[in-house]
């Protein structure tokens, strides 16, 4: 049976010490403060919104929620953007996506300040990250290093397989596995022979959106797996993209969904905007 990765336990521990870190920044006379946005009424963004906000009230930290209609233009959110860019009482700014069709997102990352852009969407940071010199780190990737590194495993010399290519999660992902010197492949959906390659995983991240795509007999004996998948289906049961039962068996390591990426990717949110105020 393999090791649980518990991520509800890690990101305890880390929001825990980030309490403390936003009462010094207090007593140095700092605020610490994060502005969400919504636009439109997507079930799951409200979720994602709630425990965000939820996490900031733990740990002391400002939010303000910015809940826009659905017909929002893309002019009027960016016209919001820029007001947050100039206000001192924010640090980190976050929009919830995916935005309604009609607004261009990528215009929309582009206008949040880099200072502020505590999801690490805008290309500058995307671009540091490249580097290897950056002050944030995409929530979702840089949460699954942390629980890599917090469960002693170590990545370096490992064949590391990255099952999805988004800008948000497959790719920076592959890229920090890579900066921690794991031997990194990145599959998508024109891969030829999946399990082939996943087969080979000392490392298998799944970030693909397809319930329980990763089966048994697609990962080697004694991986590390964690799912980053998030799928609810018809029933409303929350599923990963990977076949938890069949994969338990086989796995050294594994992550529960929910459990495991979903609260290290809160509690990277909370670092990175309580880094934001403290390099203001
Ligand atoms: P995207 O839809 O942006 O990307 C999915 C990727 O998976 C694409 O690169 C796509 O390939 C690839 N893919 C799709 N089908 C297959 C297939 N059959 N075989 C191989 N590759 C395939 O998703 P995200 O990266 O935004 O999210 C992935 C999952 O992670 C979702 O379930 C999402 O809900 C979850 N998520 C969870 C978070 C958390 O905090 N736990 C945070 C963010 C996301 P191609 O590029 O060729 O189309």
């Amino acid at each position: 049976m393999a090791k649980i990765l518990d991520g509800k336990a890690v990101s305890q521990r880390i929001k825990d010490e980030l309490k403390v870190e936003v009462e010094n920044l207090k007593k140095e006379g700092k605020t610490v403060g994060l502005a969400v946005i919504i636009v439109g009424d997507n079930p799951a963004s409200r979720i994602y919104v709630n425990n965000k906000k939820k996490a900031c009230e733990q740990l002391g930290i400002h939010s303000e929620e910015f809940a826009l209609p659905a017909e929002t233009t893309e002019e009027e959110l960016k016209a919001l953007v820029e007001k947050l860019n100039n206000d001192s009482s924010i640090d980190g700014i976050l929009v919830q996506l995916p935005l309604p069709k009609h607004i261009n997102e990528e215009a929309v990352i582009n206008t949040i300040s880099a200072k502020k852009d505590v999801d690490a969407f805008h290309p500058s940071n995307v671009g540091k990250i490249m580097i290897g010199n950056y002050d944030f780190l995409p929530c979702t990737p840089a949460g699954v290093m942390e629980l890599i590194a917090e469960s002693g495993i170590s990545v370096e010399g490992k064949n590391c397989v990255v099952v999805g290519r988004s800008n948000i999660v497959g790719k920076p992902q592959a890229m920090l596995l890579l900066q921690k010197n794991g031997t990194v492949t990145i599959c998508h959906s024109r891969t030829k022979d999946l399990a082939a390659v996943t087969r080979e995983a000392d490392i298998l991240v799944a970030a693909v959106g397809v319930p329980e795509l990763i089966k048994g007999d697609m990962i080697k004996e004694g991986a590390v797996v964690i799912d980053v998948g998030m799928n609810r289906l018809p029933d409303k049961k929350l599923v990963g993209d990977v076949d938890f039962a069949e994969c338990e068996k086989k796995a050294a390591a594994i992550t529960p969904v929910p459990g495991g990426v979903g609260p290290m990717t809160i509690a990277m949110l909370m670092k990175n905007t309580v880094k934001a105020a403290t390099l203001k």
